[in-house]
């Protein structure tokens, strides 16, 4: 039987993964071998997605964390080659835009082996981020790219992709399965909302961990600044990103809504039922907030999914806390039109066949 590795090592990337393993497991048509890089390591960044969304232990867990960009990106690379080497896959599959993807992606090329893209083609248009740098190379070097969007579609079209011999797909986001797949799961599983005794007044939800946020001090202040503005109206509660606290912590940055620790993926699904409203610079949250129905104020200056701006779904602020609170405004007298449906269906499927037919 064919084998594919998958390569992870961050939070969003156990998220989508867990979908697609899933799926593989369940048809039976080629086997999963998973590695962890060990990016994110934590018990509450890294072993309750494991447990909760029963994704397969990896059979290897490289450890490489703690380093620098180019440490933590070579050393990858170094890890995941000689895996690679022993494991002899037919195509190795790396998500969304992390240093993870970059030298997954990287290593399997260098090997002659076919690279599949999961989240292909989103675009910041900042190549400030770390992020942007390493999903242009992922894409660049990818052999099937699954588009979440039609804007990551036609970001692809425009770098020129019809000429480079890759296969370009629309599949659809396939956070969208995960939403709905563990969605019921966490009615069942997760008591985070009488806990934190959640239940009866509304409350936001926020999150704030990108490196443009973090470690830049003005920044991070102007934006608790904004989230404690509405704390005077709502309480504002934030899972705190461990990058996010050592910034707090060591500039001493006052938060007057309820810091917790980071949270599992079914605490986070209850949060986001239950909440009124999400703030946040993570890109899955931002969609995860649209999938619950929930307005979101975005604190950055662009979004690769423009498609909720289009839609009124998300309003986006920077970290400027006047337009934090003008947005927290907007969305307490005007609710988005939740009709409009975007980011496709079976998405895991979908992901699940193009993988096939390239294994062919
Ligand atoms: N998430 C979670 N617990 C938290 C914060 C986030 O389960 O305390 C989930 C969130 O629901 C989303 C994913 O982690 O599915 C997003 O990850 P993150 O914001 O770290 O990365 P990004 O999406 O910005 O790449």
């Amino acid at each position: 039987m064919k084998k594919v590795v998958s390569i992870l090592g961050a939070r969003p990337q156990f998220i989508k993964a867990a979908v697609l393993s899933r799926i593989i497991r369940d048809q039976k048509q080629f086997t999963e071998v998973i590695v962890h890089t060990g990016q994110h390591f934590d018990k509450n960044m890294s072993d309750v997605f494991f447990q909760e969304m029963e994704i397969p232990k990896p059979k290897y867990n490289l450890n490489i964390n703690g380093v620098g960009h180019g440490a933590m990106t070579g050393r990858m690379l170094e890890e995941i080659e000689k895996v690679l080497l022993l494991e002899k896959p037919a195509l190795v599959i790396v998500y969304g835009d992390t240093n993870s993807t970059l030298a997954g992606a990287l290593a399997a090329k260098k090997l002659g082996i076919k690279v599949v893209h999961v989240e292909a083609g989103l675009r910041s248009f900042n190549m400030a981020m770390p992020e942007e740098v390493n999903r242009i190379l992922t894409d660049r070097i990818s052999d099937l790219l699954l588009c979440p969007t039609n804007t990551a579609l036609s970001n692809l079209k425009n770098e020129g992709f019809d000429h480079f011999g890759s296969k370009v797909v629309l599949s659809g986001d396939i956070m969208k399965d995960s939403v709905a797949y563990y969605s019921k799961l966490s009615d069942e599983k997760s008591g985070i909302v009488r806990s934190l005794n959640l239940e009866h007044n509304g409350f936001v939800l926020a999150t704030i961990h990108r490196q443009e946020n973090t470690e830049d001090l003005k920044t991070l202040k102007a934006i608790l600044e904004g989230l404690n503005s509405i704390s005077a109206d709502t309480l504002v509660v934030m899972p705190l990103h461990p990058r996010t606290k050592v910034m707090m912590k060591k500039f001493n940055i006052e938060f007057e809504g309820l810091l917790i620790e980071p949270v599992g993926y079914f605490d986070m699904l209850q949060l986001l039922k239950h909440c009124k409203l999400v703030i946040t610079d993570s890109g899955g949250l931002q969609k995860e907030a649209y999938f619950n129905q929930k307005p979101c104020i975005i604190a950055r200056k662009q979004t690769e999914w423009v498609e909720l701006l289009e839609g009124g779904f998300a309003l986006i602020v920077g970290s400027d806390p006047v337009k934090i609170k003008d947005a927290y405004t907007y969305y307490q007298e005007n609710t988005p039109d939740y009709k409009l449906e975007l980011y496709g269906n079976e998405v895991g499927l979908n992901m699940y066949r193009e993988i096939l037919n390239f294994l062919a």
